[in-house]
């Protein structure tokens, strides 16, 4: 339990309300910044504004998963008002304070450095990108169907990147009936590629493997779906490109060869809010609890 813990939610969307219902049953103390237009179904949790006084009182911090743009910027559906989280805000915090968020921008990271705050980023741990990699897939394929007048079953489709998000996607396509090629950069992915069943290639050579692609998903956050691979592709192709903005995908090309390419960020919290705010729930929970008794021991 987390029986006197202060714990201060910033912002968020449909995903965070998992996160404050698992801190509710853990016993924490609540209080809620930027969630006015919330209707409070928490017995006991206030709703406050953003003030350096409140912050002086903070045990833990939660921001949402894209944590804050790069002006301290948190976005928060549930709120009117900006919030933002400016220097003052990191210097009024106790030492002892942790703050949680998915991604932390440079921003967030160079207030955290200065001021000495602990931070900690949940979706660049693997169990959290795991878990997540399974809406993701969920949302590719939902793409997928949108924006095809084929079946998925039979299609020919290329996963770029088998990391943790690629590995669920191309067994996701290979279930669904697909024929599934990857593209990998290491000889351990090719191996297990190949165990899979899935058909493995170098991505170094991924312009001599897709004049015959259907659906073309790509995870590798850098440029890789060239106009020189484009240029080899057939017109029908359809490109989801799910790595971090900018993606790996030359849009202007693909526009201007008539290539349908989009880029599909943030699944997991458009296909499975719910889901996705359970898999950062239980994440951040268990981190806070060991947190919480090393510091309750050293005090
Ligand atoms: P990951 O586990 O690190 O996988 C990335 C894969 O790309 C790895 O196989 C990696 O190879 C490969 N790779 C990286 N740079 C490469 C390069 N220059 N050339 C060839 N291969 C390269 O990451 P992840 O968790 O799967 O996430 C992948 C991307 O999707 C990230 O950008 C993440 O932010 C994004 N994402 C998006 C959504 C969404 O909703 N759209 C959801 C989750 C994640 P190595 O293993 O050799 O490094």
């Amino acid at each position: 339990m987390l029986t006197g813990l202060h714990v201060v939610f910033i912002g968020g969307d449909a995903r965070q309300l998992e996160v404050i219902q698992k801190f509710y049953e853990m016993d924490a103390t609540i209080t809620l910044v930027g969630f006015d237009q919330l209707e409070n179904k928490f017995a006991g949790v206030k709703k406050e504004r953003l003030s350096e006084q409140l912050l002086s009182t903070a045990d833990v911090i939660l921001l949402p998963p894209i944590g804050t743009d790069d002006k301290g910027n948190i976005n928060s559906v549930f709120s009117g008002e900006d919030l933002q989280l400016s220097e003052k805000y990191f210097k009024s915090l106790a030492k002892h304070c942790s703050i949680y968020t998915g991604i932390a921008k440079p921003y967030l990271k160079e207030m955290c450095r200065k001021h000495q705050i602990k931070f900690v980023e949940l979706l660049a741990r693997d169990d959290v990108a795991i878990f997540n990699s399974i809406p993701t897939a969920e949302g590719a394929v939902m793409l997928a169907i949108k924006n095809t007048d084929i079946t998925i079953h039979s299609s020919n489709c290329i996963v770029l990147g088998m990391g943790r998000t690629g590995i669920t996607l191309a067994r996701v396509l290979q279930g669904l009936g697909a024929n599934v090629q990857v593209g990998v950069r290491r000889g351990e992915q090719f191996a297990r590629s190949f165990e899979m069943n899935l058909k493995p290639f170098y991505s170094k050579d991924l312009v001599n493997h897709v004049s015959e692609v259907d659906l073309l998903f790509n995870t590798i956050p850098s440029m890789i779906i060239t106009a020189e691979v484009i240029a080899n592709m057939p017109n029908r192709t359809v490109i989801i490109d799910l790595a971090s903005k900018p993606g790996g995908t030359d849009f202007r090309f693909a526009e201007k060869r008539g290539v349908k390419a989009m880029l599909a960020p943030g699944l997991p919290g458009i296909v499975a809010p719910k889901t996705a705010g359970q898999i950062i729930a239980n994440c951040v929970s268990e981190i806070v609890m060991e947190d919480y008794q090393i510091w309750r021991n050293a005090k």
